[in-house]
């Protein structure tokens, strides 16, 4: 974006597609009857592009293409769009512009947009205000090509436009899940006699230590989410929750096992739009099962396809329900360590490694944000006695467990990775751990209470 985005700019072009969606077809038809429309545009990056915010080996090759993928619901009040992106991350005013941009395209709010990242690392990272930071230094680093950036709104922008004259009657849904076996593990398994953690048991690991310790608090079950038009699947969403990286680092940009095993899946069913999201994953990698070898990937490729197809044959077809999208702002307090003058010393020291001068630049856009009071918004979308949970950034695993629970008997589907701007985020009893996750924490650990309270509200 060469013009900043601000909440000006945000809260008028709500307006503009509050406006635009009082006009739509669906809305001026006075039409109960659902519809849905899918989606899919690429948004793999240039050759020299930063992946991962710029801390990595940038853009070199294409191992296989970064996708956004979506749907918009039709004809349950305006319109309603999810979009799961091959991105690391999307944060603060990105994620303002991805929305603004979705909701224009399908004539609603963006407030009735969820947009979740699938957090590949050879794959760019989004932070606009940590990027004017950075090129402000003068040093050639790069978190984001804004040009780049935009472009892939210009897609996104054609892509909700092009889908929505060749929408689907949305007759019937299923949920559907599958066992996945031996690919994720807690990374925080490895507790010295403090209680704290002594060492991370990250994405790829060869630490016979920590791949002998136990997978610790995973939730295995993939699940499944589908929708049809009588008898024809249109659209299969697949959520688990494990960090999606076999290996990265060395500018082979790719969709990793997770995307890899979405794309095997689309090519058996080619008139279905298969959708894989992440769940909260914050403390879940690949790590025991992953050496970080080529064929490693292949393996780990293998047990997620198991997984979706296992998720998928259990589905069982039912009239799709009431449906209903309900939001819940929050805008949780930044964690006390993180003092801005600090951070401002950190991005401007040339002695730092290049990550240590982005991530507190990516703090400093987090301040900026609760600053401009820009909330982030919880959604979830009701389908009868099915519910999608969206939530923001790294979330811990028990977080989509704590949603399954809040919701009773109904089945939750969990994507995280929405709004990037909080980094990890931990529970409340996690905190005093520390680790990694932790001290790369945005926000304090009241955090777990408000999030609590806006899922409770959401699924309750
Ligand atoms: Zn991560």
């Amino acid at each position: 974006m060469k013009t900043k985005i601000t909440r000006r700019y945000f809260l008028g072009t709500s307006l503009a597609a509050g406006a635009a969606a009082l006009a739509s077809p669906a809305d001026a038809a006075g039409s109960p009857k659902l519809r849905i429309a899918t989606f899919r545009f690429d948004v793999t990056p240039p050759v020299g592009h930063p992946l991962c915010g710029g801390w990595i080996t940038p853009m070199a090759d294409c191992d296989d293409a970064l996708e956004a993928i979506g749907f918009v619901v039709l004809g349950a009040g305006k319109p309603i769009v999810i979009c799961a992106v091959d991105w690391t991350g999307i944060l603060n005013d990105a994620h303002v512009a991805w929305r603004t941009v979705l909701a224009e395209a399908a004539g609603t709010t963006p407030d009735r947009v969820a947009v979740q990242c699938v957090h590949q690392h050879d794959a760019p990272f989004v932070c606009l205000h940590a990027e004017k930071l950075i090129a402000e230094q003068q040093t050639g680093l790069r978190v984001v090509e804004v040009e780049f950036f935009r472009t892939c709104l210009d897609r996104a922008r054609d892509a909700v436009k092009k889908a929505i004259p060749a929408a689907r009657t949305l007759t019937h849904i299923a949920q559907g899940e599958g066992k996945v076996i031996e690919v994720a593990g807690n990374r925080r398994v490895a507790l010295g006699p403090d209680g704290k953690v002594r060492k991370m048991r990250g994405s790829g690991c060869r630490d016979a230590e920590l791949i002998a310790l136990p997978e610790g608090l995973i939730d295995p079950m993939l699940k499944t989410v589908a929708f049809y038009d009588g008898a024809d699947k249109v659209a299969a969403c697949h959520y688990y929750a494990t960090h999606p990286m076999s290996q990265y680092g060395k500018g082979h940009v790719s969709s990793d096992f997770v995307g890899l095993a979405r794309k095997r899946r689309q090519k058996d069913e080619p008139g279905c739009t298969h959708i894989y999201f992440t769940g909260c994953a914050g403390n879940v990698a690949a790590g025991k099962y992953n050496d970080g070898s080529p064929e490693a990937r292949v393996r780990l490729t293998q047990r997620i396809y198991d997984g979706i197809v296992a998720s998928e044959k259990s589905l069982v077809r039912a009239p799709v329900g009431a449906v209903s999208w309900k939001t819940h702002e929050i805008l949780p307090p930044t964690n006390p360590v993180f003092v801005a003058e600090k951070l401002r010393e950190m991005v401007a020291n040339n002695a730092n490694v290049a990550a240590n001068r982005i991530r507190p630049a990516m703090t400093l856009g987090w301040m900026q944000r609760l600053e401009n009071r820009t909330p982030i918004i919880l959604s979830a979308l009701h389908l009868g006695e099915i519910a999608l949970l969206h939530l923001p950034a790294e979330c811990f695993v028990e977080y989509q467990i704590r949603a399954q629970q809040l919701a009773g008997a109904r089945f939750v589907a969990t994507a995280a990775y929405g709004d990037g701007g909080p980094w990890y985020i931990p529970v409340k009893e996690e905190y005093p751990k520390g680790g990694y996750e932790v001290s790369v924490a945005n926000c304090s650990d009241e955090v777990d209470g408000i999030l609590t309270r806006g899922m409770r509200e959401l699924l309750g």
